[in-house]
């Protein structure tokens, strides 16, 4: 594509979790990413405000909405009942409650931000990461190697899921949320002795 970024050139933004802070795993998680050859070009500690985080998570009917349908999929799957459980069974109110115990989440402890770049940036870490949900992701992955959350245990608890990391999952996603968490001065240039 001519005028497009080199894929090497692509950014993404990491944060990692309170449960990854109090677990002493700033570390580990930052050393995966940069032994599979990711460059950290921003990285700081930070207790994140709620309204911070409440605008960090997007906001939008779609994204809460699907969030509500994941929680719902999950008590269907373990026969749990949604409507007993949580008072509704309607995706977009069972979403907002998801949201709520998200923003009690991340503000609770300090939060590591971090700006990452590299070939396919985005996908990768995300990828490092792992999935969503602990239990279901791969071994080899931050969230399959150091978490055992699932959702069907938050949900009983009323709290978010306590999977590590957090990392931007499209490129509109990375690019709010890079310019969102840090100043464009504050990301730096440097090569990796990879690079030449
Ligand atoms: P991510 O991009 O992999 O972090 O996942 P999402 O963007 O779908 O969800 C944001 C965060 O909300 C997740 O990382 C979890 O901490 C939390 N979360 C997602 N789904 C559920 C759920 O069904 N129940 C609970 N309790 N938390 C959830
Ligand atoms: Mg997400």
């Amino acid at each position: 594509m001519a005028g497009a970024k080199h894929p090497r050139e692509e950014v993404t933004l990491i944060l990692i979790k309170p449960d990854g802070v109090k677990r002493g795993l700033i570390g580990e998680i930052i050393k995966r990413i940069e032994q599979r050859g990711l460059k950290v070009i921003a990285i700081a500690m930070e207790k994140a405000s709620r309204e911070k985080i409440d605008n960090h998570y997007p906001k939008t009917k779609d994204w809460i909405t699907r969030l509500g349908h994941k929680t719902l999929q999950t008590y269907k799957d373990y026969g749990i009942n949604a409507k007993k459980e949580l008072a509704t069974d309607d995706p977009y109110k069972i979403g907002l409650k998801v949201r709520e115990w998200l923003l009690n989440f991340m503000t609770s402890e300090p939060i590591v931000k971090a700006a990452i770049k590299g070939v396919h940036a985005i996908d990768m870490v995300r990828k490092i990461s792992g999935a969503t949900l602990p239990y279901k992701a791969e071994l080899g992955s931050i969230r399959g190697d150091f978490s055992v959350d699932s959702p069907a245990a938050a949900n009983r608890d009323k709290r978010a899921i306590h999977n590590l990391v957090h990392a931007s999952e499209t490129a509109e996603e990375a690019a709010h949320e890079l310019s969102y968490w840090f100043k464009k001065e504050e990301l730096q240039d440097y090569k990796r002795v990879d690079e030449d």
